[in-house]
């Protein structure tokens, strides 16, 4: 089950992957590093996308827990 975060820059829709669930390797938007299989992470996508919601489970992305939790919102949109 995804749930939805407000964040200082939207809303953001977040699931968390298990370990099992996670077979392949993403590049975390976060740090750049690779999100190795295995590893139990988040997938992200936005909860407001305007183009709908097919579009933004299209550029989910993949990142590390503790990236996530530690994001900066300072880049203005
Ligand atoms: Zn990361």
């Amino acid at each position: 089950m995804a749930r939805v975060e407000s964040a200082g820059d939207g809303e953001w829709m977040v699931r968390s992957v298990s370990p099992a669930q996670a077979r392949k390797e993403y590049t975390c938007p976060g740090c750049g590093a690779t999100v190795a299989p295995g590893t139990a992470h988040l997938v992200i996508w936005r909860e407001d996308w305007i183009f709908g919601e097919a579009d933004a489970i299209e550029g989910r992305r993949h990142w590390h827990t503790a990236c996530w939790r530690g994001r900066s919102f300072r880049r203005s949109r």
